[in-house]
């Protein structure tokens, strides 16, 4: 079968590689699409810390059962969508319902990667990570899954609720998801800056305000949206330090803020502490998504909720994939979606 391998920063290839043989308990999925995520980007970029050379890349996959041994439940062809990661259910942080920070959520991946014909799933992931999609959804809507997910725990970590003026920073796929999942919640208004005219045209008509931050007076503006208090809840969803400064500035008194993008390695914040004391902000981050995110957002997706297709700016075949991934580094498009053609 073809996979995508990676090689170091630069360096990725469409080699060909052995079908992973799966026991009991195990599922083989044949990749029918498979999102590119920024961590990719950033790994094809600069390398990643926890991907070693050799590895395979992607983990935003829609697919369909081509093996499951042993399962009463699946059966060759049923359309699914697989989670990237689950938690273990019996670490500390899971005894204390904090699933995306469970020791052992990567003990378990997807072998070799979402970028491959057939992908195999390991037991724990098999029995709780894989979700049946629908046959009226596009499959490539089912690679949304994850990103969907990892905004609704951004969501539930600063409480969202009907009402609540959202600031989001960040004009990428997230924010953009991020602003409707805000409409969707009755977030009101809902405000989004950007700086890349592509991206903010797919927030005009969601958002309710839409910032050119390389024009427009950011903090200005969103308090003029907000009559003058700021934003109740704001999203940092741009891997800048000056973006979470800005979050700190744009806030209301008693408001919350979730730093949801990863910043630099060496990213250092200087704070306004009495902005933080007086004025009871809760500053909060978060990472990835629990069981009950991924569900939640195949639910959404499955019932049209969420119009993610939009924001599909291209699909590629797997073997262009390193040649998407070069487009986006330079911020070309907005969703990428390889075609993996494993159900051919
Ligand atoms: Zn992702
Ligand atoms: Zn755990």
């Amino acid at each position: 079968m073809k996979a995508l391998k990676y090689y170091g920063p630069g360096s990725i290839r469409v080699v060909d590689t052995p079908v992973p043989s799966v026991k009991n308990g195990e599922i083989l999925v044949a990749v029918v699409a498979c999102g590119v995520c920024a961590t990719d980007v950033k790994t094809f970029l600069r390398g990643h810390p926890k991907i070693l050379p050799g590895s395979g890349l992607g983990h935003e996959i829609s697919g369909v059962i081509a093996e499951a041994p042993g399962s009463d439940l699946w059966k060759k062809g049923m359309r699914v969508v697989v989670a990237p990661y689950v938690p273990c259910g019996s670490c500390f942080q899971c005894s204390q319902e904090r699933y995306s920070l469970c020791s052992h959520l990567f003990d378990e991946i997807l072998d070799p990667g979402g970028f491959s014909e057939l992908v195999r799933v390991p037991p724990r992931l098999a029995a709780q990570g894989v979700l049946p999609l629908p046959t009226a959804v596009n499959p490539l809507a089912g690679c949304f899954g994850e990103p969907v997910a990892c905004c609704l725990h951004a969501f539930s970590s600063i409480g969202v609720e009907a009402g609540d003026s959202l600031f989001i920073i960040g004009d990428g796929v997230m924010g953009l998801l991020q602003a409707e999942i805000g409409k969707l919640l009755r977030a009101d208004p809902v405000i989004l800056s950007g700086m890349t005219s592509e991206r903010m045209a797919l927030a005009f008509g969601v958002a309710d305000v839409v910032i050119d931050a390389a024009k427009e007076d950011v903090l200005a503006t969103v308090l003029r949206a907000t009559g003058g208090e700021g934003a109740d809840k704001v999203i940092v969803s741009v891997a800048d330090i000056g973006a979470a400064g800005m979050a700190v500035a744009a806030v209301r008194k008693g408001g919350a803020i979730n730093l949801f993008a990863g910043m630099p390695a060496d990213a250092k914040l200087a704070l306004d502490m009495n902005r933080i004391h007086y004025d009871e902000i809760l500053l909060t981050g978060s990472f990835g998504f629990a069981p009950e995110d991924f569900h939640a957002a195949i639910d959404l997706i499955s019932r049209g909720k969420l119009d993610v297709m939009r924001l599909v700016t291209s699909s590629v075949p797997l073997a262009e994939t390193a040649r998407a991934l070069e487009k986006l580094t330079r911020q070309e498009g907005v969703k990428t979606i390889v075609l993996c053609g494993g159900d051919r």
